[in-house]
């Protein structure tokens, strides 16, 4: 579904990824792991077109996709919720919902915003309230149904738990996990607290210094004692 090789992104002299190559499967979660400064954002950035790699391939299923702009990212299916949850605030639920379709050029239907109240009931009660009402956690539903609304194939999120209490970051990642079950949806999730994300994923990628340092399942990354002290930090 997304393969990466070889990439290597720097901003001026500082190498921000460095020969980064692995696969996330079609239907799968996949964590990208890894301390401050490892890299993880920039991942994400120079998969989505926001950041340039020096060298290296992006392929979303047969497109390469290395030098599309990001403007150009949701037509192919891929929508990026970056860290830090910007939804409008003066804006209510379900205006936040509608903006998520145009990036991809379509008109949100009223099935598609039922959807997203399906599968975050806490939206649908408050969907004519404005966006700057809801929690932390709630506006983390937000920002993910409202990348939804682009009917993306994979969705790359950025930290989604950060600043979340752990029963709030479990809810968020039990929905993710129905999604996925349900839609076929690909994930590539970004994620500080390792202990999580290696429960929701299905496989992982640890990266230190902007380098690879392990690729596996979800429950080999979570079972390796020295991998967990060494990089993942529980
Ligand atoms: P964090 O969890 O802190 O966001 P990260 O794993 O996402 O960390 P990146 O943000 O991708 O890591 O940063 C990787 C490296 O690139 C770091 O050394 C960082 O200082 C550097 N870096 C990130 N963004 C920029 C930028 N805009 N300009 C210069 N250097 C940057």
């Amino acid at each position: 579904m997304l393969r990466i090789e070889g990439l290597t992104t720097s901003y001026g002299p500082v190498r921000a990824l460095q020969d980064v190559s692995f696969t996330a499967e079609r239907g799968k979660v996949t964590a990208v792991l890894g301390a401050n400064g490892a890299g993880k954002t920039t991942l994400l950035r120079t998969i989505s077109g926001l950041v340039r790699p020096d060298s290296g391939s992006v392929h979303l299923g047969e497109h390469d996709i290395s030098r599309t702009p990001a403007e150009a990212m949701p037509a192919l299916g891929l929508a990026h919720v970056p860290e830090g949850r910007g939804v409008i605030t003066e804006l209510t639920i379900a205006e936040n919902l509608h903006l998520g379709g145009l990036g991809r050029g379509r008109k949100v239907t009223p099935g598609d915003l039922d959807r997203v109240y399906d599968l975050f009931p806490v939206l649908g009660e408050r969907r004519e309230a404005r966006a700057h009402t809801l929690s932390g956690g709630e506006r983390q539903m937000l920002v993910v149904g409202r990348a939804l609304m682009a009917e993306p194939s994979l969705l790359l999120l950025d930290e989604p738990s950060l600043g979340l209490a752990q029963r709030i970051t479990a809810q968020i990642f039990a929905l993710l996990r129905d999604l996925v079950a349900e839609e076929g949806l690909t994930v590539l999730l970004v994620e500080q607290n390792a202990r999580s994300a290696l429960s929701l994923a299905d496989h992982g990628v640890v990266l230190n210094l902007g380098r690879v340092v392990a690729d596996d399942r979800a429950e080999v990354l979570a079972g390796d004692d020295q991998l967990r002290h060494a990089y993942l930090g529980f």
